[in-house]
């Protein structure tokens, strides 16, 4: 039984917490913010997240699959808004699989819950991590009174996030950092539900209005409305509108009008709530080594904060906590050293493979899902992967369906690039993309 200390108690804090104690392990989380059961700290907003399937495998794997699912929405398929209004539903996968929609708030209160339901969890709210002693695994937190607690430890993982406090502190050592912000900022908008409490739009559908330089989407919520979240760069380019040219009420109502306008009458102070809400930034942080001595590991954002176009970074982080499960399964419990290392050397080019991924998929919600020949490309790559499922499985399924390494899916997803672009340049796709000779051809090119 080793003490461990995880410092931040957010989504992938409060599951390795249950993994852990579950090992037998005793284990203290350290959140710096109050407890999300007594005190609003997500200041009221419904911001949702999608589960996809390695985060049910883990969430499976730690005992709390069902207690999640239970907050959770299906969600099947895309569904694009055109600027005329005109609706495309896009199921995500040939067999109707689904990923699903959950409120950030209520299941980091879920998971938080079942965490203290083990008798060797103890969860510390207000208390803000300032240091880390990376040779003794010794914590000091700052509490808001003033106080300050000094914690001893065999092991200390950092769960804190991007702007993690634990990752500053390997940071003064032999440590490699790349912190990018990306252009496009974020801002989230509450679509309400009917009076009656129905949904507005297909709840199982995520709506997507690509814009091609900026976008919208909206993700389902529990109680029937949705959360909508615009991408737009945060200062104006020569092809888009930017935050900064964006302001004015005036200039707010314009925008909507022109390019959302089927959203405004769902949402009708939409104007209102985008003068109101905050808008945020939205940062890629790669760094290595992941873990120091044997004794201080990163995980989670802390680790690979990423952008969210794949909906992945929880997942990712779910990921890490199950395969670090499955290490302490391989190597003992008191084997620290050689399963941080391993973990380590295992993780960290997954995580720049699904940075990679995200980036990629910005570009594919954004501009070309509104792009015939994507669209054509989408439908044969269903063709094959009906025909042949051994054979030929989509880049998206691998990344959202399935457990095959991200990085693994990231060089297959190149080579299906590289098979389709021929593909494509066949004399008459349009027409013969269900033909034997495409599919020959394509299977022809996978070898
Ligand atoms: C707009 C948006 C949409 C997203 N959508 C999805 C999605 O659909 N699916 C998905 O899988 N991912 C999504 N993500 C990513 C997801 O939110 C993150 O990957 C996930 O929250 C990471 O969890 P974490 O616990 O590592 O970090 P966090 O959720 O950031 O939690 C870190 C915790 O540590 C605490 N903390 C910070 N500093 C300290 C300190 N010094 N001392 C003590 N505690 C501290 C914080 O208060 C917080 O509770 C999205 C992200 C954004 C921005």
């Amino acid at each position: 039984m080793s003490r461990i200390t995880i410092v931040g108690g957010g989504l992938v804090g409060s599951l390795l917490a249950i993994f852990l104690a579950k090992r037998g392990h005793k284990v203290n989380v350290y959140e710096r913010r109050g407890d999300p059961r007594r005190t609003d700290v997500y200041a009221g907003r419904s911001i949702n997240l999608v589960v996809s399937h390695r985060g049910w495998t883990a969430l499976r794997a730690a005992g709390v699959e069902e207690a999640v699912k239970a907050i959770t929405v299906p969600v099947h398929a895309r569904m694009m808004h055109d600027r005329e209004g005109n609706l495309n539903r896009v199921p995500y996968s040939i067999d109707n699989r689904a990923i699903h929609s959950v409120s950030r708030g209520e299941l980091n209160r879920r998971l938080l819950t079942e965490a203290e339901k083990l008798p060797n969890v103890k969860v510390h709210f207000d208390h803000r991590c300032v240091d880390v002693d990376l040779q003794t695994a010794t914590c000091h937190f700052q509490r808001e009174e003033g106080d300050h607690v000094v914690v001893e430890a065999d092991v200390v993982f950092g769960s804190d996030g991007a702007f993690s406090a634990v990752r500053s502190k390997m940071m003064l050592g032999r440590f490699s950092y790349s912190q990018e912000y990306i252009e496009h900022d974020y801002k989230e908008v509450a679509f309400p539900a009917n009076p009656d409490g129905t949904p507005k739009m297909d709840p199982q559908c995520l709506h997507i209005w690509p814009r091609r330089w900026f976008m919208m989407m909206g993700l389902a919520n529990q109680d029937g409305g949705f959360t909508g979240t615009l991408f737009m760069p945060h200062a104006a380019t020569k092809d888009s509108p930017g935050f900064d040219t964006v302001r004015t009420e005036a200039e707010v109502t314009a925008f909507f009008k022109a390019h959302f306008a089927d959203a405004m009458p769902i949402v009708p102070d939409i104007v209102d709530q985008y003068l109101r809400n905050p808008q945020s930034n939205l940062v890629i942080i790669r760094c290595a080594p992941w873990q120091v001595n044997g004794k201080v590991a990163l995980i989670g954002d802390a680790a690979h904060a990423i952008v969210p176009f794949y909906g992945e970074g929880m997942n990712a982080g779910y990921e890490d906590c199950k395969v670090l499960n499955d290490l302490l399964d391989a190597h003992g419990d008191d084997n620290w050293a050689e399963v941080m290392h391993r973990y380590a050397s295992v993780r960290k080019p997954n995580g720049d493979a699904i940075a990679d991924l995200s980036m990629r998929n910005f570009v594919e919600m954004r501009d070309l899902v509104a792009d015939p020949q994507f669209l054509l490309r989408r439908k044969i790559e269903g063709h094959l992967q009906a025909r042949h499922p051994d054979k030929w499985l989509p880049l998206y399924s691998q990344v959202k369906f399935t457990d095959i390494a991200y990085k693994d899916a990231w060089e297959e997803g190149l080579r299906h690039d590289r098979i389709m672009e021929e593909v494509m340049r066949l004399p008459g796709i349009e027409e013969k993309w269900e033909s034997a000779e495409v599919e020959k051809k394509a299977l022809g090119l996978l070898g």
